[in-house]
């Protein structure tokens, strides 16, 4: 069973409009509401995979209880404290040019006592047998210490739980010290880890060798349209993907955890791991809501990914 950790979850909603003005009222005829989140946008491709699987966090207030109600809705299993303050919302705003303009709430401040409530509820879901693989997904809420997916990963490592981490900042500087077993940056995430910039196929290379020094067994370098690099093992890989028609490419790095997090589940090999990985980040950018996958697309793309060891 896969374990994924939605932290700072948010109820996103998307406003369709013909064309967004500042400072006029702009009218919306198409909207939709739903339950967001890089962690719960890799929930809901693994449950369209097929894996089993239990989303954990924090929910707060009437936004919460809607993101609670949606999970039901997908009968997707989930075990969140509830907090306090209200779970955020996010809101998107997209004209008929494909223009978006976002509006990201910061998110509710988790008290110390939800904290430690939280940290109760991980340590029972980790000792069950069944969680093998636990993804760490997003940023941190307010009122919890930068280190704190760092002391995620030590407790499932001594629970023999693979982790997978995709996040940036300071909580992904802290995390990678406690040697995840994967971690999945993009371009800039990691620029900004190594601090420096990453300018040629070289300098990726050299950039995931450097991050073997941390003792992580996978980092996957996801660049978007043009696939992604990886160290597996020893071993350095260049994954392609075909060219598709890209609807919406939001959420394909959460796609890509979530097919890889499968991937390790099943104990497939690294190669595998990486097709399935791209199969699904490609799949989720060909269709407009985030975290979709067609499983006819998912067939179609995995016979043309190409995996080549370097
Ligand atoms: P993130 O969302 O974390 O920034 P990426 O944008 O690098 O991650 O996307 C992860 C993976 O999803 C890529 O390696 C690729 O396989 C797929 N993907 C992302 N954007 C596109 C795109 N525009 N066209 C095709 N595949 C894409």
């Amino acid at each position: 069973m896969i374990l994924t950790l939605t932290l700072n979850p948010a109820v996103d909603t998307c406003y369709y409009v013909k064309t967004f003005q500042v400072n006029a009222s702009n009218r919306s005829q198409r909207y939709y509401k739903t339950a967001g989140g890089k962690g719960l946008n890799v929930s809901r491709v693994l449950q369209q995979l097929g894996a089993s699987v239990v989303a954990t966090g924090f929910l707060g207030g009437l936004t919460g209880q809607f993101i609670a109600k949606e999970l039901q809705k997908m009968a997707l299993h989930s075990a969140f404290v509830p907090i306090k303050e209200d779970t955020r919302n996010c809101l998107a705003i997209v004209d008929e040019q494909g223009q978006q303009t976002e509006l990201l709430e910061a998110g509710p401040t988790i008290s110390p006592q939800e904290r430690e409530q939280f940290l109760s509820l991980l340590t029972d879901l980790i000792e069950q047998e069944a969680i093998k693989v636990l993804t760490i997904s997003g940023s941190l809420p307010g009122g919890l210490q930068k280190d704190f997916y760092k002391s995620i990963v030590e407790k499932a490592k001594a629970k023999k739980i693979l982790t997978l981490v995709d996040t940036s900042g300071e909580a992904f500087s802290e995390a990678i010290k406690a040697s995840p077993y994967l971690i999945k940056p993009n371009l800039s995430e990691l620029e900004e880890l190594l601090s420096k910039k990453i300018e040629s196929e070289e300098d990726a290379a050299q950039a995931l060798q450097e991050l073997q020094t941390f003792g992580i067994e996978n980092s996957i370098l996801s660049l978007g349209a043009q696939g992604s690099m990886a160290r597996c093992g020893n071993a350095l890989y260049r994954v392609q993907i075909p060219s598709v028609e890209v609807k919406s490419p939001v959420g394909s790095g959460d796609a890509m955890i979530a097919g890889m997090a499968w991937a390790i589940l099943r104990q497939e090999c690294y190669e595998e791991m990486l097709r399935i990985g791209s199969t699904c980040g490609v799949v989720n950018a060909m269709n407009n809501k985030t975290g979709t996958l067609d499983m006819e697309q998912f067939s179609t793309i995995y016979r043309q990914i190409v995996v080549k060891r370097l």
